[in-house]
């Protein structure tokens, strides 16, 4: 039976409409299906995109993305109880071309990055959910939707319906699908005057600041961000889902309770609340991919685990673009080629494998485990801030301290085990190299 497309995209969220752009200037029919009525309609995340993908897709594309600001302020924040230590990192560099990170609403970038499809000759249909794969002989064939006679079939469907996809389940991909690799985020938005946030985070124009902060959920795994829109400042904590089912917390008192925060409060007091939304994270890294090919189907981005959530980086829409843009180009060569097999569609594998999509993730492989250990999330923010009081805190007449005495007593004080230390130290290192 002939297709009604050479390639399906299901979901146009970043992932999505990067492979939809690439297929089509392959030079092969599109159809990009998307369940809200308008691309990005549905998706929500903290708030930055670092836009390197984008260069080499979109000439200048700087000039017409929309943008809320240019992050040229990043910090990193350990926070405890009532204290906290911020590593403040500013450069005018981030604020010119090409730019290092910039924050925008989902709505109007994925809305944006939809419209670079179509324009490339891809087809949006909007307001239609894919319900299902068409299966022929265990090979993808093309989709069930859920319009009167909705199936669409296409020689390669391209799954980029986000995280827990069913796509994925459905064609048998996730073998190891667990709860322990996925956080619940969490986030509030809250208007300011514009001269406010700059006023606020020390920003002028169109710069933005990017807060990420540890110990910002205590007694839960996880983490907090805080970051400027034009007019608006999204704060939000992300939290290990069985982490936070066993220590019954509401997430909206975790967001309360880091607003509270005396290192956050003077920089959110006031907001009005615009929006408060969640969402489910793929943080389980290289451990939770499923696997990404099978006959007729290539899955990418937060479909195929693909956002990285290390530590210091919570980076999931440049690895959608990224992964999107390696699918849609081995959809075309696969498809050019004669083969959208496994075999032929092994092209997408072999691209994210040479670029920054897996080798990023290979590298920081075992960062998410240890940034959501119980020792980083529990004892070292308190052990840093202790450490950190204490050098600063001036006994006169009293001398001032050895510094490895410090340590030595901090650690002992938070019970921590030098052992222990050096071994957390030395994985990070490890991978960081
Ligand atoms: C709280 C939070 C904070 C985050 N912060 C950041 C950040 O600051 N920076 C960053 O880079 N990343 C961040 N991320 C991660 C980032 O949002 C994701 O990695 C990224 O959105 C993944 O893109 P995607 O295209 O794979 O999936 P999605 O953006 O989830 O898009 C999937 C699309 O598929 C559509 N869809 C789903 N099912 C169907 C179906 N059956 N039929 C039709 N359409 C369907 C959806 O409506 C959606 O449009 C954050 C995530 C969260 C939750």
């Amino acid at each position: 039976m002939a297709e009604d497309f050479d390639v399906i995209v299901v979901g146009a969220g970043p992932a999505g409409s990067m492979a939809a752009l690439a297929a089509a200037r392959g030079g092969w029919s599109v159809c990009l299906i998307e369940r809200g009525p308008f691309p990005g309609s549905k998706n929500m995340y903290g708030g930055v995109v670092y836009p390197r993908i984008l260069d080499q897709v979109i000439d200048r594309w700087w000039e017409d993305v929309p943008v809320q600001r240019f992050i040229t302020r990043r910090q990193t924040m350990v926070m405890e109880s009532d204290r906290a230590l911020t590593v403040d990192y500013r450069t005018a560099a981030w604020g010119a071309p090409p730019y290092n990170g910039l924050t925008t609403y989902r709505s109007d970038f994925d809305r944006w990055l939809a419209t670079k499809a179509t324009e490339a000759g891809a087809t949006l249909v909007c307001s239609t959910t894919v319900t299902g794969l068409l299966l022929e002989h265990d090979r993808v064939v093309g989709v069930r939707t859920d319009r009167p006679e909705g199936e669409l079939r296409a020689k390669v469907v391209i799954a980029c319906d986000g995280v827990n996809s069913f796509l994925a389940k459905e064609a048998g991909l996730y073998a190891n699908f667990s709860a322990d690799h996925l956080t619940l985020g969490v986030k509030e938005v809250l208007r300011f005057d514009p001269a406010t946030i700059e006023e606020r985070f020390g920003v002028t124009g169109r710069e933005g600041c990017d807060i990420e902060i540890l110990g910002a959920t205590p007694g839960v795994l996880g983490g907090g961000f805080c970051y400027t829109n034009y007019d608006t400042v999204a704060i939000g904590i992300i939290a290990k889902l069985p982490s936070l089912a066993a220590a019954k917390v509401r997430p909206e008192d975790l967001i309360a309770n880091l607003k509270a925060h005396p290192a956050i409060e003077p920089l959110v007091r006031g907001g009005e609340l615009v929006e408060y939304n969640a969402h489910m994270i793929p943080e389980g890294g290289l451990k939770a991919m499923p696997q990404v090919v099978t006959d007729g189907m290539v899955v990418c981005g937060d479909a195929a685990h693909l956002t990285l959530a290390a530590g210091i980086w919570l980076e999931g829409v440049n690895f959608a673009m990224g992964s999107g843009l390696a699918a849609g180009e081995a959809a075309a060569e696969a498809i050019s080629a004669g083969d959208w097999t496994a075999a032929g569609l092994g092209v997408y594998r072999t691209k994210i494998n040479s670029t920054f999509v897996l080798k990023d993730h290979e590298k920081l492989q075992h960062i998410p485990e240890l940034v959501l250990s119980e020792r980083v999330q529990f004892a070292y923010p308190a052990l840093i801030c202790d450490l950190v009081e204490e050098l600063f805190t001036v006994r006169n007449p009293t001398p001032k301290p050895g510094g490895i005495k410090v340590l030595l007593d901090k650690a002992r004080a938070n019970d921590v085990k030098l052992r222990h230390l050096a071994i957390d130290g030395l994985k990070a290192l490890r991978s960081f190299r």
